[in-house]
């Protein structure tokens, strides 16, 4: 038997070590005095608490939408300006804080219904605003971004490999969706296609284009993995 510390040679009866002091260490008598050797490993607790978490977070958003609601109301007798904060409110909420109400959030759920949040928002604002620009542009483009955004998290998440493909077809997807909203805005504004929509589009489809160049030619991919470590 050798002290842990200083390694001099122990008797078996020494329980510390003559020269150093140290506790000597048995491994084949049973412990005295009920410790051993070393501490016993305790789980460390999770101190995030969810659902005290969940409530203040909670209150943080409720206590401004009711405040600005009641001075709205006892200034105006109306929900005039009040609509728009409790709105956006909600829109904050449903983004920041709704995917803690789940124990593993799934950005599968969550994009929609964030997107789903920010159409309604959006609709609110145009019918108090005596707007016309909701079914023709701001729905549209929300709904395609809501589904473009859920597909690639969707592809991400289930799909173990292939992540180059997903993000090359969504760039290229998002080159084709600026003409798209080019077309929303002229037909929502009557204004002539002058084709800005062209830049991005071609921008877009190159970087896409050159992800899944990458995807599909190893040798690249392998001497760029070498150089940039990705
Ligand atoms: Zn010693």
């Amino acid at each position: 038997m050798y002290c842990v510390n200083c390694g001099v040679e122990l008797k078996d009866s020494e329980k510390l070590c003559p020269l150093c002091g140290t506790m000597a260490f048995h491994p084949d008598l049973p412990p005295q005095n009920g410790e051993g050797p070393y501490p016993e490993y305790v789980e460390p607790k999770r101190r995030f608490n969810r659902f005290g978490t969940l409530f203040v977070l909670t209150f943080v958003f409720l206590i401004p939408s009711v405040i600005a609601l009641l001075i709205d109301l006892k200034l105006n007798s109306a929900v005039i300006w009040s609509g728009y904060v409790i709105g956006g409110l909600t829109v904050c909420y449903t983004a920041f804080v709704l995917p803690f109400w789940f124990k593993r959030p799934n950005p599968v759920i969550f994009i929609p219904c964030v997107f789903v949040a920010a159409e309604l928002f959006l609709l609110y604002i145009n019918l108090a605003t005596g707007g016309r620009w909701f079914l023709s542009l701001a729905f549209p483009i929300a709904g395609i971004s809501g589904l473009l955004l859920t597909a690639v998290a969707a592809l991400l998440k289930y799909l173990k490999r292939g992540k180059l493909y997903v993000f090359g077809g969504a760039f290229i997807a998002l080159g084709g969706f600026s003409m798209l909203i080019e077309m929303f805005i002229c037909v929502t504004f009557k204004l002539r296609f002058i084709f800005w929509s062209i830049y991005p589009l071609v921008a877009c489809s190159l970087i896409g284009l050159l992800l899944i160049l990458i995807a599909v030619c190893k040798p690249l991919r392998s001497s760029l993995d070498k150089r940039f470590f990705i």
